[in-house]
Formats: structure tokens, sequence, C-alpha cells
């Protein structure tokens, strides 16, 4: 007969089993694992228990209250804990794992609590703590390296557990199949599990199935209606362009002819209406340049040049623009790259945009390139509004704007730092933010020094 999810918890466990539980509330967790340790330590088995310190706490607090005397464990070596963080670090180096050390590092401990004869339960969050950290692939490796260790190790109950929030997320499908199927069993979250009858576990299966059904009903429609809005970007930038682009020829030639008439008034307006010529031009190449990033048809025409002189360059014509800010440039003599001359200058120019329209009471910018071991630091500071910390991931995405009030009087559409990140990822860099709310920020990326 199966095994009822109670059960899982407190049966005896010489059968040994790799199981993993979901879980959506942390009290739930922690019910279910000061069962299963607590079962173990009451009935003579050896218990080891790796958990990050705040579960180790509150799972010591509730055996402690459920009157297990956990000292005495300890002395005897029946109650064996490890911190996670502080247990991962001694297998990984650089984000990587070294299987050799889990090994060493967790196979050891198991070893240990195994010579006693008794049977052997085990409680691991290390997995969990990889892949809350985003470091999905070596979670995923873990589990495996855990399954190894199972079957080579004398026999043992590895309890492993996820909360199911943090696979919120249709990308999140395979590598949850994946996760499942690496466990000899699957105990789902406890809005599903806390149901007492089988009638009303099958009338839960199928409202989730048609939920299911609903929500890739509704993504199919989502990816659609995307797909017909990044279209109608395409379409409309393309025929705006050609107007525009007109218009720019034609208020060139007045600017020309006032100029040898030497009508100052209608030179004084037609160069505003060119720098609004030019403003629209911009925006309209930036969705230009977001359709064909889309689509992957942007081209990059690759070639040796130095980040410093093109920095020197840009920074020279954007003083001429503004007169708020001093345009400050500390750099090291050659800093030279392979990639895209026009493109990282197009970065360089957001980030100084941004930096100047995002500190309207500062009155300076200081951009530094910087080289270092092989690579090229290139950064621009100000001293402005700063970016709160819950919003400095999102920057980075498509149409995406801080949402507070403060900032409803800057305008834009959010897609210069997209623009910029997408130029430098595809450069094999990244495009950082540090900033401090009230302070100013720190835009920096980091390229190959080209030998
Ligand atoms: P936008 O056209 O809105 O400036 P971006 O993609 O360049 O679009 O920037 C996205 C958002 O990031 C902005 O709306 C702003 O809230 C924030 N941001 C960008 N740069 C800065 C900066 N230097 N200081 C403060 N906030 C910034």
């Amino acid at each position: 007969m199966a095994t009822t999810f109670k059960e899982t918890y407190t049966g005896f466990h010489t059968e040994a089993e790799h199981f993993v539980q979901f879980y959506e509330a942390e009290t739930f967790f922690l019910d279910s694992l000061s069962t299963f340790i607590g079962t173990g330590l009451a009935t003579g088995e050896v218990c080891v228990v790796i958990g990050t310190q705040a579960h180790l706490d509150s799972l010591e607090e509730r055996l402690e209250a459920n009157g297990l005397a956990l000292p005495v464990a300890c002395s005897q070596g029946r109650y064996i804990s490890l911190e996670a963080s502080e247990t991962l670090s001694r297998f990984m180096v650089d984000g990587l794992l070294v299987p050799e050390l889990f090994t060493e590092v967790v196979g050891n401990v198991i070893a240990q609590a195994a010579k006693s004869g008794n049977h052997v339960r085990v409680f691991g969050e290390l997995v969990a703590l990889l892949w809350m950290r985003d470091n999905r692939s070596a979670a995923l490796q873990l589990e495996e390296l855990w399954n190894d260790l199972y079957h080579n190790a004398p026999p043992f109950s590895l309890f492993c557990a996820y909360p199911m929030h943090g696979f919120n997320g249709e990308v999140y499908g395979r590598q949850f199949t994946e996760i499942c199927n690496q466990h000899s069993r699957v105990i789902p979250g406890e809005s599903y599990t806390a149901l007492a009858s089988s009638d009303e576990q099958l009338r839960a299966i199928a409202l989730l199935q048609q939920k299911a059904n609903s929500l890739e009903a509704e993504i199919a429609e989502r990816k659609e209606l995307e797909r017909r809005k990044d279209e109608f970007i395409s379409m409309a930038s393309h025929e705006l362009k050609t107007p525009v682009t007109a218009l720019k020829g034609f208020t060139q030639l007045l600017l020309r002819r006032f100029k040898s008439r030497n009508d100052e008034e209608s030179l004084r307006f037609l160069t505003r209406m060119d720098s609004q010529i030019n403003k629209l031009t911009k925006l309209i190449c930036d969705l230009l340049d977001i359709s064909k990033m889309q689509s992957g048809q942007l081209e990059y025409r690759l070639e040796a040049f130095d980040l410093a002189v093109l920095a020197q360059e840009i920074l020279e014509n954007m003083q001429g623009t503004t007169q708020t800010h001093r345009l400050l440039l500390e750099q090291t003599e050659r800093a030279p790259i392979f990639g895209d001359r026009d493109r990282i200058g197009q970065v360089l120019i957001n980030l100084l945009t941004n930096a100047i329209k995002y500190s309207p009471d500062a009155d300076r910018i200081i951009v530094r390139i910087i080289t270092t071991e092989g690579k090229v630091l290139a950064s621009v500071q100000d001293f402005g509004i700063g970016i709160a910390e819950a919003y400095q991931e999102k920057i980075f995405e498509r149409f995406y704007q801080v949402n507070e009030p403060a900032e409803k009087t800057y305008p834009g559409l959010g897609i210069g730092l997209y623009i910029a990140g997408e130029i430098i990822k595809r450069h094999q860099g990244q495009l950082r933010v540090q900033s401090q709310k009230e302070e100013g920020s720190i835009f920096s990326f980091c390229l190959p020094l080209y030998a």
C-alpha cells in the first residue's frame, strides 16, 4: 500500500528513499521537518540536518518544545546539524560545484552517522538554497550528486524541500520536471496534501487541471498579442522614419538658406525645430533597434578601437549640448577593445543622457574608463535621484520605468537601458548598476581588453 503523507515523516524509514516536499508556507514546512527529525530521534535513528540558520533555530525550538533532549542527542552523535550556506561554501568554487569536495564534506558526515549501525535520516536544504540564489544549473547538478551519494553510501532517507514560490513562471517547467525526476517520491504543496479524503483530492486535481488548461490558453493568447505588438512597433517605426528623414533634409536646406540671408529669427526657430527632429529620429531609431533585437536581426560591425578615445569624443560632443553639468573623464591612457564602435558609443550616450536627466540638482557627472587585469571597466556616475534597490534589476527590462510619484515628471519610454544592456550582452559583458536613493547612481560594464 502507498505511504500516506503523514507516514512519510513519521515512518521508520528502514527502507531508504530520496523524497522531495514542495511547500507553500514556512510553518507547514517546519512542522513536516520537525515531525521527520523528531520521529527519527524518538526511535533511536541518527539525524543529519543541513539547513539555513533560521530553519535550524526554528527546528530545534520545536523539537525541544516536544520534549526531545537535543543536547543529549548531540552528545551521543544522534543529532548532527550543519549550516547550509557555510556547508555550500566548502564544496563550491566561483559558483561551481566541485563533486569531489561534496563527497568529502557531506559524504563523510553521512558515513560517520551510519557507523552506529542505526538508520540515518538526512534533511538537506543545499539544493533549495542554490535554486533560490538563481544558481539553477548548480541546484540540478547537486540533486544528481545527492543521488550518487545515496546509491553509493550506506542506506539513508533523504528529505529535500523547496518553497513552491521559487517555481512561479512558465520558464521553470522543464527544470521542475527534472527535479521531480531526481526524487523517488514527490510530495505536492500543502493546499493539496492537507485535503483529508481521496475524494477531496480528486476534486482538487480536476480543478488544478482546469486551471492549468486556462493558463496555457492565456499564455498562448498573450504571446500572440506580444508578437502583434512587436510587429506593430516595427512597422510603425519604419513608416515614421521616411517622413522624418524628409523633414530633417528640408530643415537642413532651410537652415543653410536662412544663414546665407542672415535671417536670425527664422534661424533660431529652425534650430529648435531641428533639435526636436533629432529627438524624434533618436526615438524612432531606438524603436527600430528594439524590434531588430527582438528578432535577432541587429547587426554588429566589429572592429578594434580605443574605448578611452571614444569616451573622450562623446563627452566633448555632449558637453556642447548641456550647460547644467560638467562631464568629467577619468581614464587610463589606452583602452583598446574589439567590438561595434557605434553601438558601444550608443551605450555611453544612453548612460550619459540618463545621468544628466536624473540628476537635475547636481552639476557634474564622472565617466571612468579604467583598465585592469586584461579588462576595461567603464562607468558613468551621477549624483542624482538614485534608484531604490527594489527597481535595480527591473530597470533593464524593456519599457520599464520606475513607478514612483517623484519620477512621473521625467519623460521617457523605458527603452534606453534595455538597448544598452542588450548591446553589452552581445559584447560578452554585463551592464550593472550600484545606486543609493537621493545619492546617485553608477552604471558600469566590463569588456575584455584587445591585445
Ligand atoms: P527612460 O527613457 O525612462 O529614461 P531607461 O531605460 O533609460 O528609460 O531607464 C529606465 C528607468 O531607469 C528610468 O525610467 C528611470 O526610472 C531609471 N533610471 C535610469 N537611469 C537612471 C539614473 N541615472 N538615475 C536614476 N534613475 C535612473
